[in-house]
């Protein structure tokens, strides 16, 4: 508590050796010991749970000075000041600032870990994740939760990470320039990577470049000596190279590229994995990623790179990348068996963009025709593509056509074009929203059938998959 309230330079009445375990600013989430921290969103105010959160034993909330008279009161709600105990109250001007002040007092507490930051157009949890199994065998790792990759997000991780942790791993996200710039500056990693850089979230950039620039803002919050690592594959590696150096980073590349200091030499794909020889800064290693995707074969050399960087040990993580799952809505497969042959359900819902929509197509297209007869998607709108979004859906139509897909299913105002775009003998059906397209869907995926469900989170497909699981 003494910690907390310094802080944050916050007032209480309550006693500062009192112990309090972690933070958390859902109070559907709080563990019995932990801060709730009041934070106030666009829809909701922290302030009107924090009656609640004190009922599940919270060890202090975090409020601001005027509480409770301007919210709960007037929300009918907990009622008077006397009626909370004040020894549990932390006050403060600003919740969000103090969130950001325990925030770095989470930095500051860990004298020894070895900090990683990962951003990117897409693969940031996929990555992040695989950077917690690959840096296990070596050490204790912290790592963001869930996609906890905004401005809460991040200074929550960091207010979480635990004294003498070795290893700190940490997504960072954004929609606009500048956003990332404020959270690397927070986590100050002595690793920072950055994924790829793809139009995602074009509608709030003018161009690509203008979106690799946000990325390299990763940079900034680079410690002295600090080492950017960045994919080579890509168009813009040229840019962040210069971003980084500008910055004083030491430059590592990964990919296929010859010139790369962490090079694929070979790589097998098949539908479980992939089997891998490469290069990691002079080190030449084979080993087994669990889950399937030449993006996923990306991924890895990034963490691979990140992990020999860090000085962990590079066979140990090599090796706890065979036991690597995807993400959940990202490409978690689902066998179902039935009485005749068994159906594959393939869970893409969590999200979508060109990028990703490519990546999990090729993947599919991987499926031998002797596992499952038919390959069926599918998809969901990309959203926040801005003016070219229905272009950047009618594209994807050769994309469609080279994984080999027999039947498309497409929802949503944009998906029509690439609807349209496709041949007619392979069209399943369309509707303007996934709970439309349900009924058709469900009466045409058969046992022997493949199927793969990708859209955007506002897109819905998530009930898709339910209700095909719950089909067979
Ligand atoms: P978000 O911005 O929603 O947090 P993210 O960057 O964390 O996304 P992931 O959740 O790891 O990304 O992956 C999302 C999807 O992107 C995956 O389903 C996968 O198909 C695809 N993907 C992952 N890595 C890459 C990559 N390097 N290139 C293209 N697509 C990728
Ligand atoms: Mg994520």
């Amino acid at each position: 508590m003494g910690e907390v309230i310094s802080a944050t330079d916050g007032r209480c009445e309550g006693d500062p050796a009192a112990p309090i375990t972690g933070f958390s600013i859902d109070s559907r989430a709080i563990e019995p010991g932990e801060g709730f921290i009041a934070i106030r969103g666009p829809n909701r105010d922290g302030h009107d749970f924090v009656a609640k959160a004190l009922e599940t034993e919270a060890g202090c909330a975090i409020v601001e000075e005027t509480f409770p008279a301007d919210t709960s009161i007037e929300q009918g709600g907990a009622g008077a000041p006397s009626e909370y105990d004040e020894a549990r109250l932390v006050r403060v001007r600003d919740t969000f600032e103090a969130l950001n002040d325990l925030g770095r007092e989470g930095r500051d507490r860990t004298d020894h870990a070895v900090v990683i930051g990962v951003t990117g157009s897409a693969g940031k949890t996929g990555t992040k994740e695989a950077l917690r199994v690959a840096l296990s065998p070596s050490g204790s790792v912290h790592a963001s939760a869930k996609s906890f990759n905004n401005h809460w997000g991040v200074p929550l991780t960091l207010a979480n990470m635990p004294r003498g942790i070795d290893y700190g791993v940490f997504e960072m996200g954004m929609n606009h320039a500048g956003e990332i710039s404020a959270l690397t500056r927070l986590v100050r990693p002595h690793i920072a990577i950055v994924t790829t850089v793809a139009p995602v979230h074009l509608g709030f950039f003018a161009s690509v470049e203008e979106i690799a620039d946000a990325k390299a803002e990763i940079f900034e919050g680079l410690v002295p000596g600090g080492s950017a690592v960045i994919n080579r594959d890509n168009p813009h590696f040229e840019r962040l190279t210069a971003a980084a150096r500008s910055e004083g980073a030491e430059v590592v590349s990964f990919g296929e590229d010859e010139r790369s200091t962490v090079r694929l030499m070979h790589c097998d794909l098949d539908p479980n994995g992939s089997t891998v020889t490469s290069d990691i800064l002079g080190e030449t290693i084979t080993y087994r990623v669990g889950a399937p995707g030449r993006h996923v074969v990306q991924n890895m050399l990034a963490v691979l790179g990140a992990v020999k960087l860090a000085g962990a040990d590079l066979k140990a993580a090599a090796e706890a990348l065979g036991a690597l799952q995807p993400p959940v809505g990202r490409g978690q497969r689902f066998v179902i068996a039935t009485e005749r042959d068994p159906v594959c359900i393939v869970d893409e819902s969590y999200n979508a963009n060109p990028a990703s929509m490519r990546a999990a197509l090729a993947t599919l297209g991987l499926t031998p025709r002797s596992e499952y007869k038919r390959r069926v998607v599918v998809l969901g709108d990309m959203l926040e593509l801005g003016k070219d979004s229905p272009r950047l859906h009618r594209e994807l139509a050769e994309a469609v056509d080279a994984a080999g897909i027999d039947v498309v299913f497409a929802s949503g105002a944009d998906m029509a074009s690439l609807f349209e775009a496709v041949p007619k003998e392979r069209r399943g059906a369309y509707a303007k929203t996934s709970e439309e397209l349900a009924p058709a869907l469900l009466s045409t995926v058969q046992p022997g059938d493949i199927v793969m469900v990708k859209g955007s989170l506002g897109s819905r497909m998530a009930p898709l998959v339910d209700e095909l699981k719950r089909k067979f």
